[in-house]
């Protein structure tokens, strides 16, 4: 097999090194999971069972068939069932399930992959078509199959059976992605994505190398190819030779024992040469990874992107979440805190998280009906979350943090709904913190141009820069096409977020950032010398963010940004900031 090397963005660090997995589409739309050994011949049931119920319904379809009904209806549930005890599906999942453990509903969709594949290779016309037909019968399948799930998917009990998976996919939505926890995944390659969809971020968040935007990877790397990710350069090398695969372990070994140095930093506090304390917070996306949060030693969550807990529900914009279950979601996050702050971010759902996973009838969907826009438009799915979120507040200290805001009326409308949910919970004898802080996320260029609309009206403010780039830059962030347009240095994006700091301080409250670039290590001098004391970022970055504030000098950094901030050539930027790391 002949070795090739394909360039994307990276969006993960670290090397991973495996074994492709691909991922169809189809595939995706089902729950993947390995089965341990002792549960396979139950796994086995659970698909058998379910072909006999899709029979038992077929059977069913024939008798209650109408006397005039046209001979093909007939013709077709015969079809239909004789698709179903062929062998090449059933007893071919079933070898899946007991040779590579995986899950029915998985096994499933790789036995039809695989047969699609051979359809589309047939010449005669007649029998190419009977692939739509496998196709429905596989799905009445998957739809029993899907009933019977278990909700939690089990971990594995050893790493017996890790077989050390690279996916590689064309595309992987943020909900997909999010599945993908306590799997044994090693690293993600996908053909399209940005730097900063909340794909790429979910894929920091896993703290697994990944790399988006590879183009044609789905297509080139072949199933059980060996696969090299190195997530820092946005390379992955397929097939690669043992000369390769030996420097490439070499280097995982190296950037293992770096981590492991940096475990060393948890305890001691963030705190610069000139005696500066640093907060440094985390970026969670399910209450589950407050674990790693205080693993890595944070003070505390600094943005808990609530709208993860409304995905992934089979995508229907009428399964959200019940006001008790989400009560409970941010309580146990609040909890597992021990006491530090939790920034909790009312839901932003739209543009590349829908809701919906069909909903996607808007033209322009990142300016569209997203975040706190979309809240105000379903006001009853809002004060629902508001509830939940201040009733959490009871339990420890509780922030809510708005997205997407830029109008003044926006910020009234929601300051009003959290007075009508807290009425409500009052109302309802509820306990809650009465004085819960509202902060407003500053991601739109127009937010950050009339700071004192918002200074006046919110307790502290979030600079969320991973969309203030997108907006202010015009660049779709999951639009792989337009990723090198995507630059955090770029003069409008420094002063807009160094106005942002210094109007909150003039104003007397707390300024965080909370997009990706807090989490990038050579921007901390920077967003230091800004006057930034506040980092939101992924659990895994935050020590070597830690590491990096403390070798800073405080006045140094800000003579030194002072002077970059003044300059508009890019290039100058660039420079500056990179002489700023050897200082
Ligand atoms: C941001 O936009 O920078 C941010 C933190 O929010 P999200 O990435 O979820 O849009
Ligand atoms: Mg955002």
């Amino acid at each position: 097999m002949a070795s090739f090397t394909l360039h994307g963005i990276p969006v993960s660090r670290g090397i991973s090194i495996g074994r492709a997995h691909l991922l169809t589409p189809a595939a995706l739309d089902v729950k993947h999971y390995l089965v341990p050994e002792e549960q396979l011949e139950a796994e086995v049931r659970r698909l058998q069972d379910a072909i006999a119920e899709v029979h038992r319904g077929l059977q069913l379809l024939w008798t209650e068939l109408p006397k005039d009904a046209p001979t093909e209806l007939g013709a077709f549930i015969d079809v239909h069932a004789l698709i179903l005890s062929d062998p090449m599906i059933s007893e071919a999942a079933i070898d899946i399930i007991r040779s590579r453990h995986y899950n029915a509903e998985w096994a499933l969709v790789t036995q039809i992959d695989e047969l699609s594949a051979q359809f589309d290779e047939i010449e005669d016309e007649y029998l190419r078509e009977r692939k739509a037909d496998i196709q429905q019968v596989a799905e009445r399948v998957l739809k029993v199959l899907m009933g019977s799930a278990q909700l939690v998917v089990p971990r594995l009990p050893n790493d017996e059976y890790q077989p050390q998976m690279i996916v590689v996919a064309h595309d992987i939505s943020p909900a997909d992605m999010l599945q993908f926890r306590d799997r044994s995944f090693i690293g993600f390659v996908t053909d399209v994505g940005g730097q900063n969809s909340h794909t790429a971020i979910v894929a920091r968040s896993l703290d697994i190398p990944a790399a988006v935007g590879m183009s044609q990877a789905s297509q080139l790397i072949e199933q059980d190819d060996w696969v090299i990710i190195d997530g820092d350069a946005g390379v992955v090398i397929a097939n690669p030779s043992p000369l390769v695969l030996e420097q490439y372990r070499a280097r995982q070994l190296v950037l293992q024992k770096t981590r492991k140095k940096l475990l060393k930093l948890k305890k001691t506090p963030a705190v610069t040469l000139d005696g500066t304390a640093i907060t440094l917070l985390a970026n969670i996306e399910l209450p589950d990874d407050c674990g790693a949060a205080l693993d890595a030693g944070a003070n505390g969550v600094g943005l808990f992107r609530s709208e993860f807990l409304f995905m992934g529900r089979g995508g229907h914009a009428h399964m959200v979440p019940s006001e008790e279950e989400q009560f409970e979601q941010y309580k146990k996050a609040v909890l597992a805190m021990k006491g530090r702050p939790v920034v909790i971010r009312t839901l932003d759902i739209g543009a590349d998280k829908p809701l919906d996973q069909t909903e996607h009838t808007a033209l322009n969907p990142a300016l569209g009906l997203r975040a706190i826009r979309y809240c105000l438009a379903e006001p009853q799915l809002f004060l629902t979350q508001l509830r939940a979120i201040l009733r959490a507040s009871a339990f420890g200290k509780v922030r809510l943090l708005i997205p997407m805001l830029a109008h003044a009326f926006e910020i009234d409308q929601t300051l009003a709904m959290i007075e009508q949910a807290k009425t409500q919970l009052r109302d309802a004898g509820h306990k809650f913190d009465e004085g819960v802080e509202v902060g407003a996320m500053i991601e739109i260029p127009a937010a950050a141009l009339a700071l004192p609309m918002f200074v006046r009206r919110m307790d502290f403010l979030s600079i969320g820069t991973n969309d203030l780039i997108q907006y202010t830059l015009a660049i779709d962030r999951v639009d792989y096409e337009v990723a090198h347009l995507y630059n955090p240095l770029h003069p409008a994006i420094l002063q807009l977020i160094a106005m942002t700091i210094a109007a909150g301080h003039k104003a007397g409250i707390d300024v965080a950032v909370c997009g990706e670039m807090a989490g990038d290590v050579k921007l901390t001098r920077l967003l230091l010398g800004m006057g930034l004391r506040e980092f939101s970022m992924h659990p895994a970055q935050l020590l070597a963010v830690k590491q990096e504030i403390l070798r800073c000098d405080l006045p140094t950094l800000t003579r030194q940004t002072a002077k970059i901030l003044r300059t508009m050539e890019p290039q100058a930027i660039a420079d500056a900031v990179a002489q700023m790391q050897t200082m």
